[in-house]
């Protein structure tokens, strides 16, 4: 590969933030990103999962911090930030990782939507959309300022397709797209090209979320399991590692002309008619 080329995908010297980082997908994130040369911020409300993260991706030889911190409270994210600006100096990357559904706010196979819980409903509206919002409020002003940055939100294959059950997360989620749009147009008119939103849209991955939803305790498919795996044309669930070749693309120079753009990793879910 020659210089130029391998420099497209070099983090080295950048520093990226993941919400919710001590996470399942968050955690794999870490890694990808560490192992491409970025110091690599674990923020999570679960500050002690959120420092032995960073002290995994340490023993790996990567520079990583852990930061506890609320993706729904202003004041938490401004004292993250002096930790990371004094830590690091610059914020480059932040990935809006923090989010997920919450018991409560699904609705059951016996139920209906008029037993939908209205407070769960609105909890699950927060977490994912105000939770990429006001992170993005807080951590990318700082990108603006050097005109240079990558912002990465997470949707989910519930925010274009109609998926049984997760009300509130499907909406929360089309509103995360919508405002990945938004703010890219805004970032790219009033601060130049140097800095861009997008998003990945992972399809089904079995986490600790959903994986009662998808297997059986011996390992077996429950038959929405099945159903999401008949409507995968690649024939499985995906799995963390999944995520690294996009996150890697959007978060550095190798996408440098890509902004706005929802990336579905969903091994063909969102194209197939089922059909
Ligand atoms: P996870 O539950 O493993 O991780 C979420 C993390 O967010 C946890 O570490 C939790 O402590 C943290 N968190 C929760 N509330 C927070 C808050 N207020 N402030 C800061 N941190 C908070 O979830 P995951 O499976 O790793 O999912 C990560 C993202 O990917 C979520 O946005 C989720 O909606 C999305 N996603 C997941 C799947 C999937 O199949 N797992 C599919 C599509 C999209």
């Amino acid at each position: 590969m020659s210089e130029q080329i391998q420099k497209l995908f070099d983090l080295s010297s950048k520093t990226a933030i993941i919400t919710g980082g001590s996470g399942v997908l968050g955690t794999e994130m870490g890694k990808a990103l560490g192992a491409s040369g970025a110091n690599v911020v674990i923020l999570d409300l679960n500050g002690e999962m959120a420092d032995a993260r960073a002290e995994d991706l340490k023993k790996l030889g990567y520079s990583a911090l852990g930061v506890k911190a609320s993706v729904l409270d202003q004041e938490d994210l401004e004292k993250a930030r002096a930790i990371i600006l004094d830590a690091y100096g610059k914020i480059d990357i932040l990935v809006n990782a923090a989010g997920g559904n919450q018991a409560g706010a699904t609705i059951m196979p016996e139920q209906t939507f008029f037993d939908l819980n209205i407070e769960a409903f609105k909890k699950v509206n927060d977490l994912n959309f105000l939770g990429t919002v006001l992170p993005t409020y807080v951590f990318a002003e700082d990108m603006a300022k050097n005109k240079q940055g990558s912002i990465i939100n997470i949707s989910s294959m519930s925010s274009t397709r109609a998926i049984t059950r997760v009300v509130g997360y499907s909406a929360a989620k089309a509103a995360v797209d919508n405002f990945t749009r938004w703010m890219s147009v805004e970032l790219a008119t009033k601060y130049g090209d140097g800095i861009r939103v997008n998003a990945m849209a992972p399809g089904f991955f079995v986490t600790e979320q959903n994986r009662t939803l998808l297997t059986n305790p011996d390992g077996s498919y429950t038959q929405r399991g099945e159903t999401v795996i008949g409507m995968t044309p690649m024939d499985r669930f995906g799995v963390p590692e999944d995520l690294n070749g996009t996150l890697l693309w959007l978060s550095s120079d190798a996408s440098r002309f890509v902004t706005g753009i929802v990336v579905p990793i969903d091994g063909g879910f969102s194209a197939f008619s089922g059909v």
